[in-house]
């Protein structure tokens, strides 16, 4: 044999497995981080959001994850002075070529706020996330509602559908909704007592749990659909993710997940189906409309549920 024909058999060989992986992918998934640019209970210091984000977004970057950031832009403020080393953190996301989406300015509950009191606070939430996204040419384009609060009443629903719309705001509507804030705090507070063991312990029952939930929502959607729906998955920007984020990514490329963006995800037809939920619960879509074609009660059953071990570690009473 000679070398040149040795050289060929080994590049196909490893062509053809560059391809057969592939051609594994038949899931996808638009990862949404909110609260940015960082959801914290102790961290004060911008340097340290700096570190945080960094370390988040060389995961993004490793895995080429097109992910988008929804802002609150009052957290960029210091006793009412804009904090030049948060605005540096958001920056820094821009700077990553991600696209960012308004969560509204000071992150209230529409449920319990006044329609035009929350319309002006959208608006509000718009000024700084506006200029960072020219500076690349794009848009604010996506609304993300504080805790995926949508409206109590068909009216009150309606009023905030009319006033996005009018607003140019495209609604980013979540598939994969879980308890992530939970195991946030938690790691949080195994951090503050500096208790490493912990933080490990934590971080490790966070991806196998988000993987859980991840898997229930696909079998939710075959339910419901029958089929796979393009999933967007609703994350924070907080420091369990600044860890252990790049290990939730590579579990995910093991159930041949590939990542694409809201816009990508939002293609897909499963996101034009009628949503009628006014509940108080902020939950996922595939469950709003679950909700609004009536299914049976036993539709919803087997949702993995934080353990009581981590509320207990994040002071947390329940989900
Ligand atoms: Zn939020």
């Amino acid at each position: 044999m000679t070398r040149l024909f040795q050289t060929l058999i080994v590049f196909t060989f490893f062509a053809s497995s560059i391809l057969s992986q592939q051609n594994d992918i038949n899931r996808y998934v638009s990862v949404t981080f909110d609260d940015l640019p960082m959801n914290t209970k102790y961290f004060e210091d911008g340097n340290q959001w700096i570190e945080q984000t960094q370390k988040l977004l060389n995961t993004i970057k490793t895995y080429n994850i097109p992910a988008i950031g929804f802002v609150n832009e009052y957290k960029l403020y210091v006793n009412d002075v804009l904090d030049s080393t948060r605005l540096k953190a958001l920056q820094l996301w821009v700077d990553a070529d991600l696209e960012l989406g308004n969560h509204t300015f000071s992150h209230p509950d529409y449920h319990n706020t006044e329609n035009e009191e929350f319309f002006a606070d959208i608006i509000k939430g718009e000024k700084i996330t506006k200029e960072l996204l020219s500076q690349k040419n794009k848009k604010l384009e996506f609304f993300r509602h504080p805790y995926l609060h949508t409206g109590n009443s068909l009216e009150k629903k309606k009023a905030l559908e009319d006033f996005l719309k009018e607003h140019n705001y495209t609604i980013a509507p979540v598939s994969i909704d879980n308890g992530e804030w939970i195991y946030a705090r938690a790691y949080e507070n195994a951090y503050n007592k500096n208790d490493l063991e912990l933080m490990k312990q934590i971080g490790s029952e966070y991806v196998s749990y988000m993987i859980d939930k991840t898997i229930y929502f696909e079998n939710q959607s075959v339910k419901l659909f029958g089929r796979e729906i393009k999933q967007i998955l609703l994350v924070h920007a907080n420091m369990i993710n600044a860890d252990y984020f790049n290990e939730l990514a590579e579990e995910l490329l093991k159930r041949n997940y590939a990542f694409i963006s809201l816009k990508e995800a939002l293609t897909d037809t499963a996101y034009k189906t009628e949503d009628t939920f006014i509940g108080r619960g902020g939950i996922s879509w595939l469950h709003r409309w679950s909700y609004t074609r009536k299914v049976d009660k036993n539709f919803y059953a087997g949702e993995p549920e934080v353990p009581k071990s981590i509320l207990d570690i994040a002071e947390v009473e329940s989900e």
